[in-house]
């Protein structure tokens, strides 16, 4: 049953299907994500169970089993500073710099982020191809429907500090990939959209949601929950996002 009352805690402001990870805000303490192994792509790939679950959903709904492969899902502070040494190597600083995030500031290391390639005899590790046509395109038009978001767009390359990425996927849950895909926003401009106003939507199975955002003073204290049926999330950023679902009658 979900608790009566909303925790607002420090550590809560940072865990969460909605946290913001990038170079401004990287992850804080450890992360503990719920992981499962990822089937039907690379081996030894994890990511955050409801995520996973939403991206087999996706996939099987445009027929993308042997297509679409999950090539990078959850990564360990160990292994991004590995791919980061290794890019840095290769290929030098500007390209890591555009396409690789920072060990501590990047999504993978949430379990909710996975890189997607179109199946091929060689796929390119740090940039996958996953065209815009096909299989992969269907798979975009769906994605929100699944929870799922392109985090890295070239419009939003300013506020992202990430080159444009179309191989990248974020889940962050249903109603959010609906209104963030819907207002054409990217993650790092929704806690202010929020601040504007709460948002209502009504989801494909008829039930309405409201979001809204809660700033975060930084003391650990509880407010009443608004009904049975809600969810809450850090932003990483300094508040959460709460999510409250119309009860059915
Ligand atoms: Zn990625």
């Amino acid at each position: 049953m979900t608790p009566a009352v909303l925790p607002l805690t420090a550590a809560g402001s940072r865990k969460g299907n909605l946290i913001l990870v990038n170079r401004e805000h990287p992850l804080q303490g450890e992360l503990i994500p719920d992981l499962v192994p990822l089937t039907g792509g690379w081996p030894d790939q994890h990511l955050d169970r409801t995520a996973a679950r939403m991206l087999a959903a996706a996939s099987q709904a445009v027929q993308g089993a042997g297509q679409i492969l999950p090539v990078s899902g959850w990564r360990s502070q160990e292994e991004q500073q590995a791919i980061w040494d290794d890019t840095l190597q290769r290929q030098g600083t500007d390209f890591t710099a555009q396409y690789v995030a920072r060990p501590g500031c990047s999504e993978h290391q949430t379990g909710l982020a996975v890189d997607l390639a179109l199946s091929a005899d060689t796929i390119d590790f740090i940039r996958p191809e996953f065209p815009y046509d096909g299989v992969c395109g269907n798979f975009r038009r769906v994605a929100a429907r699944y929870g799922f978001i392109e985090r890295y767009t070239a419009d939003k390359q300013e506020m992202t500090g990430i080159a444009a990425e179309p191989w990248h996927f974020r889940y962050v849950g249903v109603p959010h990939a609906r209104i963030l895909t819907d207002a054409g926003i990217c993650l790092e401009e929704y806690p202010a959209f929020l601040r504007q106003a709460p948002r209502v939507v009504r989801l494909e199975n008829g039930r309405r949601v409201r979001v809204s955002y809660l700033p975060f003073n930084g003391t650990d204290t509880t407010r009443p929950a608004p009904g049975p049926c809600w969810q809450l999330s850090g932003t990483n950023e300094g508040g959460f996002i709460l999510t409250e679902w119309e009860v059915q009658p």
